[in-house]
């Protein structure tokens, strides 16, 4: 997912490179090709303050690595104009900038995926240290998935994390995060045994089974709503050798490939072996041929990877297995930055062959209308929430925000890439009128529900509105006790935050 701040209301697409190469202003005001971008007076107080007293971390407009940094994104919508960068070294760094967002009122975000036009961006490149032990590990919120895999690699573990090399550790790990191993171990939140976070009031604190347990709860789901985590204590899990496959079908396939998603989403087993997926529909315009693709990965060494095996089973262009290890898997799933523009949406359901075969072949049909959008890719992804994922936190004493029943759920997504700037508004609109349109059917059949990952949710969904309302309620009454001053409500943006 993909969110930004435009806190100015300057137009999003500055550009990459020269566009995003403003001269230094003195403090209210930065150059860019666009024109002048004015600094509010938050934001100039807290540049001055933090390139006094931090000048080795701070970043300003005329710094040679600015436009690494503001331009370091997988979307180029979220290429923006920051007043300055601060990449803080240690927790204690991290706690006296929040003290000083807070002090001059100043707006700002955290990358991966988010920026900022005139504010702040703070960023945790220089965050990246680990330690390693018995059965957790400890990550600070600069590393990605891929440096986790790859520091528990030497010791046969993994932990419960993303499927795709470049995504961060902090917002996956608080948003939910799906792994390939879900099925068993249920989401990334609820494999942590503890956050170490700085809250609104600059202090930094521990949240676990023992300390601040309500904090501890709301961190499994809660997204940015509670404070900065500085480090995350992650369970780990022996995992020496992993089982993949890569699966490619063609149209003819669709409905046994539906057929496979759903067996595969309701599972058969209370112990499962633990295996999760990527699954992706993708429509080539110039073609006019739809393809499905299937990424599956399983503990151990099974070859084919038995949990698979209704994809299998079914005939296919290409399919190729593989034993390997997470490290060796993961190294290969690049994601490139700035390479397009590209929105999500989605929605859930419960599985049913017939009806997402109904729903594949009218996402396809509506393709159709966009189809002279220049570059346009657009896909169909399943993401599977099987029930058993829904019981790890409902038994393990803790449990999570979301409230998930016990029921395996599809989360279907659409995620659209497109080139121009000038198409924004047409795909934009195009998907959420499908995605809506594609939920309403499955409201009236009885298929839908309404949770909504944080991860594949579209700009304009409301995914606490999926939440239980009483886990809303409690959600609420926490960040009041930890946030009363509402630092991340007022002055942080991206991702999801709770309302009033
Ligand atoms: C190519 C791609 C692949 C993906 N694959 C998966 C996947 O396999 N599984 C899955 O579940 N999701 C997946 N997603 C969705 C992904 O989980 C979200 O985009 C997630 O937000 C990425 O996390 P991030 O750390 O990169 O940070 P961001 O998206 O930048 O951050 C998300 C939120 O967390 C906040 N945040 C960041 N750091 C901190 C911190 N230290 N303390 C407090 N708040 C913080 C941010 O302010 C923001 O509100 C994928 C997304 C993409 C684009």
């Amino acid at each position: 997912m993909r969110y930004f701040l435009q806190l100015l209301g300057l137009a999003s697409a500055l550009g990459v490179g020269s566009a995003l190469n403003p001269a230094v202003s003195a403090s209210t005001s930065i150059a860019t090709s666009l024109g002048s971008l004015n600094l509010t007076a938050g934001a100039a107080c807290a540049c001055n303050k933090l390139s006094t007293s931090y000048p080795k971390q701070y970043i300003s407009p005329s710094s040679p690595n600015y436009n690494e940094q503001a331009t370091n994104y997988w979307d180029v919508r979220a290429d923006l104009s920051p007043a300055c960068i601060f990449m803080p070294k240690t927790a204690d760094q991290v706690a006296a900038a929040v003290m000083i967002f807070v002090q001059c009122d100043s707006q700002f975000a955290i990358p991966g995926s988010n920026n900022i036009d005139g504010g702040v961006l703070l960023a945790f490149n220089e965050m990246t240290r680990y330690k390693v032990n018995k059965e957790t590990i400890e990550v600070q919120p600069g590393m990605t998935w891929y440096d986790v895999y790859s520091a528990l690699d030497p010791y046969g573990r993994t932990a419960i994390g993303g499927r795709l090399k470049t995504i961060g550790v902090p917002g996956l790990t608080l948003i939910g995060g799906v792994s390939y191993y879900i099925n068993k171990y249920g989401f990334a939140m609820d494999n942590v045994a503890s956050y170490d976070i700085v809250l609104g009031n600059g202090t930094l604190t521990t949240a676990s089974a023992t300390a601040n347990p309500d904090l501890f709860w709301a961190l499994k789901g809660g997204a940015s709503n509670y404070g900065i985590v500085t480090k995350f204590t992650l369970r780990t899990y022996s995992m020496p050798r992993i089982s993949t496959t890569i699966q490619i079908f063609n149209e003819t396939s669709t409905s046994a490939f539906s057929q496979a998603i759903c067996d595969w989403a309701v599972g058969n087993s209370d112990s499962p072996v633990a295996a999760g997926s990527v699954i992706t529909m993708t429509y080539n315009t110039t073609t006019k041929q739809m393809s499905s693709s299937l990424l599956g990965v399983q503990a151990g060494t099974s070859n084919p990877p038995s949990e698979f095996r209704n994809f299998t089973a079914i005939p296919g262009v290409s399919k190729t297995h593989n034993v390997t290890t997470g490290k060796q898997w993961a190294s290969n799933l690049d994601t490139p930055k700035q390479m397009f523009r590209v929105m999500f949406s989605h929605h859930s359901m419960t599985p049913d062959a017939d009806v997402f075969t109904t729903m594949i072949e009218t996402w396809k049909n509506a393709v159709k209308d966009i189809a002279d959008v220049k570059g346009l890719n657009p896909t169909f992804v399943a993401n599977i929430s099987p029930a058993s994922a829904a019981r790890v936190a409902k038994t393990n004493g803790i449990g999570n925000v979301w409230g998930l029943e016990d029921e395996a759920l599809i989360w279907w997504q659409l995620s659209t890439s497109w080139e121009l700037p000038q198409d924004d508004l047409r795909v934009q609109t195009w998907a959420r009128h499908l995605t809506e349109h594609l939920h309403e059917l499955n409201k009236q059949n009885g298929l839908a529900r309404e949770f909504v990952y944080m991860g594949d949710a579209g700009e304009w969904q409301e995914p606490f509105a999926g939440f239980p309302p009483a886990n809303v309620q409690r959600m609420k009454e926490i960040r009041a006790a930890y946030d009363p001053k509402g630092a991340f409500s007022r002055l942080n943006w991206g991702g999801f935050k709770l309302g009033y």
